[in-house]
C-alpha cells in the first residue's frame, strides 16, 4: 500500500532534542559510553513533599476524569501562583492546565492561528516553536539575534518583522536554548512597539522562571497592564520541579482564548493527568525556596562549564542569565577538517561530537540559529568534566 501519511505529518520534523536523547539512548544501549548533554531535563529526583502529595491522592481515590481545564484546586493554586511570584492577576476562567506547556503551546497556536497569520519568533527559540506554528498552518517568521547582544531582540528588530499578517510573538524568557532573560525595561520597549499594533497576541513562555542566576529579575509581559489582555503566560512544573515525565503545564490567558483552549482539550485529551495534577497543587502552593537547591547546583555547574568551555579554542560562549543551557558559537569550526572529517555547518558539529567524543549535544538549526550548538548542563559535575574533555581532545 502507498503511503496514507497526510501532508500535515510528512511535513513535520521531528523534534531535534527528543532524537538526539533518543540517538544517545540508542548508542548506549549498543554498548556505547555516550554522555548525553542534549536534552533539557533536571538530572535531580523529584522533591519527596511533591512525590508524597501524589502517593496521598492515589490513596484518596482521585482516579476519575478530571474538569478539562484541571481541578479547580490546582487552578486557584496556579492563580496564586500567578500573584505571589509575577504580580499577574488570572482567575479561573483563565487558566488551563495542559499535559505540559509543549501542549499548551500547541493549544494556543491551535486556537489564535489561521492559515498564513505570521508568528514572530527571536531566535534562537525553543526548538517545537516553529513546528507547532507550522502544524497550525501559521507562518514563522524568524528575527535573527546575536551572541553580541546576549541573542536578544531590540524593539527596532521587532518593528521591522511586523507585517499587517502579523498574529502572534511567541518567545521564552529565560530563553531555551541561549539561557538569556529580557529584563523589565526591555521587556517594555518591546511592549512600547506591540501597543501600535493591537492585533498582536503575545507568548511568554516563562517555563524557566525560578531558574534564574540572579543577574536579571524575571518579569512577565503580561503584568504590563496594558499587555495584559492579549499576553498568554506558559509555564510548567518541568524545569524547576524536576518533574519533566509528570507533563503538567499551564497558561494564564484572556478568557477567550483560555476557553478556546479547552474547547481544543476537551476533544482531543480530556484533561490532564490526576494524580500529576493533585501533586502540583503542592509544587505550586509551597514557597519555590524549597527547590533552590537546584538552581544553586545548576549554578554551580554553568560556572563549571563555561570556565571549561572557554578554555577551548573555538568556542564562543554568552554568559546564560537562567535555564540550563550554554549556546556556544562554533562557527571558528566550520570549513575545517577534524580526523579526517569536514565540519560544514553545527549539525556537522554536533554529529562529530557525537561520533568523536561520545557526546551529545544539539545542532544550533533545531533552534533556528545554526552558528551555535546547544549543551545542556543540568548533569553531574562529574559527567560535564568528562564530556567537555572529551570536546576538547576531539577538536584539537
Ligand atoms: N517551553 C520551553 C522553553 C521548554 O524548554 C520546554 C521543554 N520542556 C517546554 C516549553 C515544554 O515543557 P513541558 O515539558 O512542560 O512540555
Ligand atoms: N525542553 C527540553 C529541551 O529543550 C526537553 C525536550 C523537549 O521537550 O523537546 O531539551
Amino acid at each position: 500500500m502507498s503511503n496514507q501519511l497526510s501532508e500535515r505529518i510528512n511535513n513535520l520534523v521531528p523534534s531535534a532534542t527528543l532524537e538526539m536523547a533518543a540517538k544517545a539512548r540508542e548508542l548506549r544501549a549498543s554498548g556505547k559510553d555516550i554522555i548525553g548533554l542534549s536534552l533539557g531535563e533536571p538530572d535531580f529526583n523529584t522533591p519527596d513533599y511533591i512525590k508524597d502529595a501524589a502517593i496521598q491522592a492515589i490513596k484518596d481515590g482521585y482516579n476519575s476524569y478530571t474538569p478539562v481545564d484541571g481541578y479547580v484546586e490546582l487552578k486557584d493554586a496556579i492563580s496564586t501562583k500567578f500573584k505571589r511570584d509575577n504580580g499577574i492577576s488570572y482567575e479561573r476562567p483563565q487558566i488551563v492546565v495542559s499535559t505540559g506547556a509543549k501542549q499548551a503551546l500547541y493549544n494556543v497556536a491551535q486556537a489564535c492561528l489561521n492559515k498564513g497569520d505570521e508568528v514572530i519568533l527571536p531566535c534562537p527559540y525553543w526548538v517545537s516553536y516553529s513546528d507547532i506554528v507550522k502544524l497550525s498552518e501559521g507562518v514563522p517568521v524568524e528575527v535573527t539575534t546575536s551572541i553580541e547582544n546576549d541573542f536578544k531582540m531590540t524593539p527596532e528588530q521587532l518593528e521591522a518583522a511586523i507585517t499587517p499578517k502579523t498574529k502572534m510573538l511567541w518567545y521564552s524568557s529565560p530563553c531555551n536554548p541561549s539561557g538569556s532573560i529580557y529584563s523589565k525595561e526591555e521587556l517594555r520597549g518591546l511592549a512600547d512597539v506591540l501597543q501600535k499594533h493591537p492585533q498582536i497576541v503575545v507568548v511568554s513562555d516563562e517555563i524557566y522562571e525560578h531558574i534564574n542566576y540572579g543577574v536579571t529579575a524575571h518579569a512577565s509581559m503580561a503584568a504590563f497592564d496594558d499587555m495584559y489582555d492579549r499576553t498568554v503566560t506558559v509555564n510548567g512544573v518541568a524545569k524547576a520541579f524536576a518533574m519533566t515525565g509528570w507533563r503538567i503545564g499551564y497558561i494564564g490567558a484572556p478568557s477567550y482564548i483560555a476557553r478556546a483552549c479547552n474547547k481544543l482539550q476537551g476533544q482531543v485529551t480530556s484533561g490532564a493527568n490526576c494524580i500529576a495534577q493533585r501533586a502540583v497543587i503542592t509544587a505550586l502552593l509551597e514557597s519555590p525556596t524549597r527547590v533552590q537547591y537546584m538552581v544553586d547546583q545548576f549554578k554551580n555547574r554553568r560556572k563549571l562549564i563555561l570556565e571549561l568551555l572557554n578554555n577551548i579554542e573555538g568556542f564562543k560562549c554568552n554568559e546564560p542569565e537562567g535555564a540550563f543551557y550554554v549556546y556556544p558559537d562554533v562557527t571558528a569550526f566550520f570549513g575545517r577538517t577534524l580526523n579526517g572529517k569536514t565540519i560544514n555547518n553545527a549539525s556537522d558539529f554536533a554529529m562529530y561530537l557525537l561520533e568523536e567524543a561520545n557526546v551529545a549535544t544539539v545542532t544550533g538549526d533545531a533552534f533556528g540559529n545554526g552558528n551555535s550548538i546547544r549543551i545542556s548542563y543540568a548533569a553531574s559535575e562529574e559527567d560535564i568534566k568528562k564530556a567537555i574533555s572529551r570536546i576538547a581532545e576531539a577538536v584539537k
